[in-house]
């Protein structure tokens, strides 16, 4: 078993107790009069499901999420997304000025948000575009880690990429920065993914930390539900962090329905469809003249790179698809992320995306106009 995780914790929050709720108390009674809560429902809640608070975390939406991940239920702490827990562990482990979070850009950008609001510094650690993918530089990450960074995030399938970094790396890398830093690997978009989740890893390696969301695969973006699956007391010490009442009943009665087992075979069957949607998808698209690269993702996206992203972008939109411009992210001057739709939608990107020309460059040796061949990356010569 690994060194204690919570002795990287703030200290002046390792014996905070955090808010005492109503729902906290374990009193039993029949006339519920201590949480100033309205004695009759709403007009508007017939069922009268939201006059009271709800549960802190609701048990049986726990116990279910804890089986779907197959850990325990003291080792998952249900958010608001993974946006929540990103934020909680932020939080709750760096020392403002002091702590560092350590990124590896171009990645999905909360990571940095909530450093920045918790006064944390960023350390970043750009993914090396490899000839095949874009890939994390390990070794890099452990040297800067190693020199004040509390929280390391990996992204795994990563936002915008969508590569996997394998099981064995991030253990190895857990174990070099033990007694240092938490390695937080999010796995937003794990689902349609080869590879399987760290998860169960958390009771054995106790500084590793894994995000899981609803959001993606089980398609409820808006109910907010996501998990920080962790050694227990990182998880006891998060929950003292968290707000009173975080997950609101109709959404956690939401997320319920969705993890009983018809809801859970729909949710396979449309993995399964987005995972065979992405391979079709990627093979097209890197045959076109406008696309110069797409690549490999285990997610529900695609990242291109584009002769002319401009030209691309504004075609997709006249087409009235809307994706992703990633131009503004570091290594990513020429490149969309395109999210899997349905067959239908993700058509009508290939169609839109066919018209675009590549743009025209001189020949070296007859002095012609050409236009770009497609699947060469670029600034090099074909
Ligand atoms: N992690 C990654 C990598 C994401 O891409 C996103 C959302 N785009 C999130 C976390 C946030 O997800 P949630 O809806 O669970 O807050």
């Amino acid at each position: 078993m690994s060194a204690d995780p919570l002795q990287l914790a703030r200290a002046d929050l390792r014996g905070f107790a955090g808010y005492r709720s109503a729902r906290s108390e374990t009193l039993r009674g029949e006339v519920w009069l201590n949480a100033n809560e309205a004695a009759w429902a709403n007009a508007a809640d017939r069922e009268d499901r939201a006059r009271r608070y709800p549960e802190p975390q609701p048990r049986d939406l726990r116990v279910a999420l804890a089986d779907l991940y197959r850990v325990a239920p003291e080792q998952l702490l249900i958010g608001r997304g993974s946006d929540e827990g990103i934020d909680l562990l932020v939080r709750a482990f760096c020392v403002p000025v002091t702590d560092a979070v350590l990124v590896t850009p171009p990645v999905f950008g909360m990571y940095a948000v909530s450093a920045r609001l918790q006064g944390a510094r960023l350390i970043e650690v750009p993914l090396q575009d490899a000839t095949d993918d874009f890939r994390v530089d390990l070794q890099a990450v452990a040297a800067h880690a190693e020199v004040g960074a509390k929280l390391v995030f990996l992204c795994s399938p990563g936002n915008p990429a969508g590569g996997v970094i394998p099981r064995d790396a991030v253990l190895n890398l857990a174990r070099r920065l033990e007694g240092r830093a938490l390695v937080v690997v999010d796995e937003a978009y794990i689902e349609f993914a080869d590879a399987p989740s760290l998860a169960t890893d958390v009771g054995v390696q106790r500084n590793l930390v894994v995000l899981r969301t609803l959001s993606k695969a089980h398609a409820l973006a808006a109910a907010r539900i996501g998990c920080v699956i962790a050694d227990t007391d990182v998880i006891a010490l998060l929950q003292r962090c968290q707000a009173p009442y975080p997950v609101p009943a109709p959404c956690a009665a939401l997320a319920l329905r969705a993890l009983q087992p018809e809801s859970l075979a729909q949710t396979r069957n449309h993995v399964e469809t987005i995972r065979h949607e992405r391979a079709k998808l990627s093979a097209t698209l890197a045959a076109l003249p406008s696309v110069q690269r797409v690549y490999p993702s285990q997610g529900n996206f695609l990242l291109a790179r584009c002769a002319d992203a401009e030209a691309a972008f504004r075609a997709l939109l006249s087409a009235g698809v809307v994706v992703r411009d990633q131009r503004a992210a570091p290594q990513l001057g020429d490149a969309l992320r395109i999210s899997i739709g349905t067959p239908e939608q993700n058509d009508r990107v290939v169609a839109a995306l066919r018209v675009v020309e590549a743009p025209l460059r001189r020949d070296s040796v007859s002095g012609e106009m050409m236009s770009h061949p497609s699947g060469t990356p670029a600034g090099e010569a074909a």
